[in-house]
């Protein structure tokens, strides 16, 4: 009997649980480092919308639509209901042309997006309290807590013999040839066969022994969980100023500007306010909109804006998997990548997606 393959996984985000998961379903022993505490940095600061609405290329928007049938399976495989759930999106942050434009968009690629009127919208969502004349309806999208997620597939993981291992700061990486690789932390050293770096917005910076870095353009977001509201909403609601959706518990998540760039010298604590008032004036009643929480995270980017999955370049045996979205993403990249790893079979769906592209540039 041969002995199972050796990964370890740096990075607790829901890139690196998933990854973690995927790897041990394959058979192999994993151990995941993370320098912080388990669940990861931009996972818990997303708004965890899963979608395939926004992809620039046709492969980006391949890769996302499969996404979305490995987060179902996922969830249902391990219960996750209480962090995920699929109300589908009513979006109408365009209007005129741009508005057309989406919709012929999701249309020609097959997506299954509807065209509702303000009637139509009225019914789905009876508590809004001006409907837009149209929106898009995208019914087969999501929302996941992507930190609770995270949590769980690790907890998963470790029911299984993984080992987790939060608060350790992965410093190197050594390789030597037939030799596999040894993961350098500030606790001791890791020796393994594969290395996935799974370190999100981190990932610019490099690490020591792997000479490359993989160039990015990260972005700061903000990102708003709220008390319980009474008021219930029945979708995520993409608008021209807001986007928003509710949580199991009633809370609601909140964001301004999607994928954009948040001005640093922008007043948190202010615009935090500005988005609570434009969610109150968007429902019915006078609803009791408290503020819980403000998220500000750093979104992952490469410098595409497109994901990178795979080998490094010149560093055999150690891989890569970081981008944005990458909580509609993750269940499948990991997926994807643990078949490469372990089982030699690179899907075509990642071709577009490699680390090779900023190399030869
Ligand atoms: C405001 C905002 C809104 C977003 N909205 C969406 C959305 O609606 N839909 C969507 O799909 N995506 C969204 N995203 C993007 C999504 O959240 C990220 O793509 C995803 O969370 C990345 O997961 P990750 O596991 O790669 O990174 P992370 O969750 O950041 O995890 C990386 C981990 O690596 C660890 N690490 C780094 N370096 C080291 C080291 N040297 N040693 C040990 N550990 C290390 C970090 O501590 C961290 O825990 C959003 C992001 C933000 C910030």
């Amino acid at each position: 009997m041969t002995a199972a393959a050796k990964v370890v996984i740096v990075g607790s985000g829901i890139i690196g649980a998933s990854t973690a998961l995927a790897c041990q379903d394959l058979g192999a022993e994993v151990i995941v480092v993370d320098q912080g505490p388990l669940g990861g940095v931009a996972s818990a600061n997303s708004f965890g919308w899963i979608n395939a609405s926004f992809a620039e290329t046709q492969a980006y928007f391949d890769l996302r639509n499969a996404a979305l049938e490995s987060f179902r399976t996922l969830g249902q495989r391990l219960e996750l209901q209480a962090h995920v759930s699929w109300p589908g999106t009513l979006w109408w942050e365009d209007a005129g042309q741009d508005f057309e434009a989406q919709f012929a968009s999701l249309t020609a690629r097959g997506y299954g997006a509807r065209r509702l009127d303000h009637d139509e919208i009225a019914a789905l969502e009876p508590n809004l309290r001006a409907c837009p004349a149209h929106a898009l309806f995208t019914p087969m999208e999501g929302a996941a807590q992507a930190q609770s997620v995270a949590q769980s597939l690790l907890a998963h993981v470790a029911r299984r013999g993984g080992q987790l291992c939060p608060e350790r700061e992965v410093t190197a990486v050594r390789s030597s040839p037939g030799a596999g690789h040894i993961v350098q932390t500030n606790a001791g050293d890791l020796p393994c066969d594969f290395v996935i770096l799974a370190t999100g917005a981190a990932a610019c910076r490099g690490l020591a022994g792997v000479e490359w870095a993989l160039p990015m353009a990260n972005k700061r977001g903000m990102i708003l969980q709220t008390r319980p509201v009474q008021t219930r909403i029945h979708h995520i609601l993409m608008t021209p100023d807001v986007h928003f959706r509710q949580n199991p518990d009633g809370s609601l998540v909140a964001g301004e500007i999607f994928s954009g760039d948040l001005d640093p010298s922008e007043d948190a604590s202010a615009l935090a306010d500005t988005v609570i008032a434009r969610i109150c004036q968007k429902l019915r009643g006078q609803p009791d909109v408290q503020l819980a929480e403000v998220k500000l995270g750093e979104r992952p980017v490469p410098l595409d804006g497109l994901p990178v999955v795979g080998s490094v370049p010149g560093a055999p045996g150690v891989f890569l998997a970081v981008m944005h979205s990458g909580v509609t993403l993750g269940p499948l990249i990991g997926q994807l990548l643990a078949q490469e790893i372990l089982q030699g079979s690179p899907s075509p769906l990642l071709s577009s997606f490699r680390a090779s592209r900023f190399a030869q540039a």
